[in-house]
């Protein structure tokens, strides 16, 4: 069994999200019509269908919105992350986003607690964008 880890494959619509990680920013979307924010990267505004969408640099910071404790691997590819704080974030912008916790201990972790990101920069091409507790 090939256990390389699935990494992110950039597409035309997410390579800037990528590129900015790797930056150690975070760029989100935002609609130039209506100024909705938007995550996960695409071609076409959710909330008006504009297609006049630009990048924007912004904190990364948000606020846990829930997570989990994974006990057991979630894939085999991710057997050596096990315990896995796998977290949905919600950014100050409002868009909400599935990420992990970077932490040692759980006890600190409460819903609604602010967190900032951490940049795991996985490969030369790939960095990942986890979080920790502000
Ligand atoms: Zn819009």
């Amino acid at each position: 069994m090939d256990l390389t880890k699935p990494y992110p494959i950039a597409t035309p619509e997410t390579a800037p999200f990528w590129e900015g990680l790797r930056n150690e920013q975070v760029l989100l979307q935002r609609c130039d019509d209506c100024g909705t924010w938007i995550f996960y990267p695409r071609s076409n505004c959710p909330n008006c269908l504009s297609t006049r969408l630009n990048w924007h640099q912004v904190s990364g910071e948000g606020t846990l919105y829930t997570f989990t404790v994974t006990r057991q691997a979630t894939a085999p590819h991710f057997v050596d992350e096990v315990p896995q704080l796998i977290a949905m974030i919600d950014l100050n912008e409002g868009v909400r986003l599935t990420s992990t916790l970077v932490a040692q201990e759980t006890d600190d972790l409460k819903v609604g607690a602010k967190v900032t990101p951490v940049f795991d920069h996985v490969s030369a091409d790939v960095t990942l964008l986890r979080y920790r507790l502000a």
